[in-house]
Formats: C-alpha cells, structure tokens, sequence
C-alpha cells in the first residue's frame, strides 16, 4: 500500500503537461441510466436537481454506495492513478458527483493533465465544491469536497493550465459521466 501511494504521490507531482482533449469518445454511460435516475437507483439520496445540503451518517451511505465509491467519498481514499474510468476520457458531456447527483464539472473544464487522475481547470459553478486544509500524510494540500454530500472528491493544486491555472484533481469513481445526448431536456 505504501508503493502504491508513494507512485500515486509521486505521479501528482510530476505530472500536468496542459492539452486541450478532443471530446471525441464514446459515451460510458447509456442514454436510459442518464435519465433514470433515481429510478432503479437503490441510493435514495441521489438527485441530479435537489441542491439540499445533505446530512447523512457514513454508515448510511455505506448501506447505499459501492464499496470502491465509499472508499473514496467517505474514507478519502485515493484510486491509483492511471486506474481509474475517466482519468484519459475525453467525452462530451457532464461530470456529476456519483454519492448525490451534484453537477460537478463540464467536459470543456476537463483538461489531459497526464497525472493519472480525471483533471479539471474549473468547477462548474462556485458553490459546487467546497475546500478543507488537508495536512494528512505529512502534506499541505486543499481538499476537494462534494458541496452537496460533503464526500471527498480529491484535491486542489496550482499547476493547472490557463486561465485559472488550477488543477482539481478527482477520483474517477466519485464522478458520474453522463453524455450530453444522454441528458433530457429536464436536466
Ligand atoms: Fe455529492
């Protein structure tokens, strides 16, 4: 465990080479699950227009998530990175929070940093997200967390591309993808 965070650690540093992505692959997620949810989703927090602050106990939300997204979201564990669904995926579309349905990120937002992690230069709105000091594992860093659910999304650095020169540095399995042809007219 301790190789595998010291390469993730060490591939957060190295990495960011701005390039623009290209928006030209397939979708991941059909076009019914896009507008289904909630229905036949057994977490019943999760909604795509409820912008409610939630106030959920982690043994509820350990009750309703996948143990991967648990993990992440409520442990703040990190996926290795270059493992995760998103973190080379350049699809057209949005990027909601997979715990509560929180509009998150924009594909134009997404940018091929090649840390190996799902990279953005800009939230999708201001209140999407809020910030903690993290000083765990002897590092000064800004986490990134859900401003719907408050589950950890990732973290913030400074190396990002223009214009904000941010990088928000996410786990790809506390984000949802969806396709823009996925999204009905509702969303
Ligand atoms: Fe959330």
């Amino acid at each position: 465990m301790k190789t595998i965070f010291a390469l993730a650690f060490a591939s957060t540093l190295l990495c960011c080479t701005a390039r623009p992505e290209t928006g030209s692959d397939t979708p991941v997620l059909s076009a019914a699950l896009a507008d289904s949810l909630p229905q036949g989703n057994p977490n019943p927090y999760y909604s795509r227009t409820d912008t409610t602050h939630l106030q959920v106990s982690n043994a509820e939300w350990k009750k309703v998530l996948p143990p991967d997204v648990y993990e992440v979201a409520r442990n703040k564990d990190t996926e290795r990175a270059f493992t995760g669904k998103y973190w080379d995926f350049t699809g057209v579309g949005i990027y909601y929070c997979a715990v509560c349905g929180n509009k998150l990120f924009t594909s134009d937002l997404k940018y091929a940093s090649e840390c190996g992690w799902p990279s953005f230069f800009e939230v999708e709105r201001k209140n999407a997200v809020r910030y903690e000091h993290d000083t765990s594992y002897g590092m000064q860093r800004v986490e990134v967390l859900c401003g719907r659910c408050d589950s950890h999304l990732g973290h913030l650095f400074d190396d990002g591309p223009p214009p904000t020169g941010k990088r928000y540095c996410m786990n790809s399995n506390v984000l949802e993808f969806v396709p823009k042809i996925g999204l009905s007219s509702k969303q």
